[in-house]
């Protein structure tokens, strides 16, 4: 096995080195067929057997119940931004966005090419440190759902508890699917692109209540629609075939540590020797308010931007990449998605520890 670093990189992001290792043989011969997985058809039994397992696994991590639809889509997660409003607000209609990081504000952007959007919640105004409790907005009633992201991949934040509504709630999971334990009944759409916790880029899944598939106006393209992709089990037109096999690889390793509620066990001790390492000091300061705190993307500082840049080189050296924190806020940033081993984050608090003692201002 190759030597590998600890790498904290926010997507695409660390994998299981067993998922890799398997991949690299299956790239050139699936499964003894004398193919590699990405030169077959995708309409082959061999194919259309990984695509069956991968959803059949994804519905039994997540407990998806039956009147739901499991997507493979392309596009990335951004294209949900659009692909959501236009599936689902017809002309006039209105929605309502919880706005609490880069990644909102790029779905309320696109909303607003399709109805009236709503703002219920924002904390921009404080670089997006926290997320709201629901008592700190009101949703429109007359909204067609909610739409919020579930973990703020950037400023380090996260719902503990989800927003409760009337309305169709709808969550950006990119970032922490597969993380924690959720009740998918709660929600009319979520989505997540595969390259933070669930896989490589390529991919992005959606699980939608099966009801909602015909809200689409008539005069939406057809690759764009849900239904189109929901009609024909995500083989309308040619999937992502490679990126949907390793998201199965991904999945079948989880299943392996014991699934959902096994791994959220493990994030939960895996953040907190980091944020324990964050609060005993001042040295380091977290981005993130503490009932805001992400299980997945930890964003901190260092007393200066220059001891932050000295951190980041440093950190490289010894093997722990992938530190530095989103142009948009600067300082460090690391993500222990679920493939993060424990050991790494071992591995960082000890530096940061380190390099605290022999790096006073
Ligand atoms: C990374 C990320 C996205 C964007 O994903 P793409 O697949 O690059 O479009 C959207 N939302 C969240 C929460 C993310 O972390």
């Amino acid at each position: 096995m190759v030597d590998r670093i600890y790498n904290f990189s926010a997507g695409p992001a660390t994998l299981p080195v067993d998922m890799l290792e398997q991949a690299s043989k299956d790239i050139v011969n699936y499964s003894d067929t004398g193919i590699g997985l990405i030169e077959m058809s995708h309409r082959s039994k061999e194919f259309m057997a990984v695509a069956a397992d991968t959803e059949s696994l994804l519905r039994d991590l997540m407990e998806i119940p039956a009147n739901y639809k499991v997507l493979f889509l392309q596009g990335g997660a951004s294209s949900q931004f659009f692909m959501i409003p236009m599936n689902l607000l017809g002309s006039g209609e209105k929605a309502s966005y919880l706005n609490t990081g880069t990644w909102s504000k790029k779905a309320i952007k696109e909303a607003q090419l399709f109805g009236d959007i709503d703002i219920a919640y924002s904390s921009e105004e404080q670089t997006f440190n926290r997320v709201p409790l629901p008592s700190d907005y009101t949703v429109d009633p007359d909204s067609e759902y909610l739409y919020f992201v579930s973990n703020n991949t950037i400023y380090g934040t996260q719902f503990s508890a989800f927003p409760k509504t009337d309305t169709i709630l709808i969550s950006d999971m990119s970032s922490d699917i597969l993380s924690r334990k959720i009740d998918v009944s709660k929600f009319g759409l979520i989505f997540a692109g595969a390259q933070k916790n669930m896989g490589p880029a390529g991919v992005t899944v959606v699980i939608i209540r099966d009801d909602l598939l015909d809200k689409v106006p008539a005069n939406i393209p057809t690759m764009l629609k849900y239904k189109t992709h929901a009609d024909k089990d995500s083989m309308f037109n040619t999937p992502p075939c490679f990126a949907i096999y390793a998201v199965g690889e991904v999945l079948k390793w989880l299943k392996k540590k014991g699934g959902v509620e096994a791994i959220e066990t493990i994030n939960k001790a895996k953040a907190s020797l980091l944020y324990d390492c964050i609060d005993s000091t001042d040295y380091y300061r977290g981005h993130a308010e503490k009932t805001s705190r992400s299980l997945m993307n930890i964003s901190f500082n260092l007393p200066n931007s220059d001891l932050e840049g000295k951190f980041i080189k440093e950190a490289v050296k010894i093997g722990l990449n992938g530190l530095k924190g989103h142009r948009s806020i600067g300082g460090c940033r690391a993500s222990i998605y679920n493939a993060f081993p424990t050991a790494g984050v071992e591995k960082l608090v000890a530096f940061m520890k380190d390099f605290e003692a022999s790096n006073q201002v």
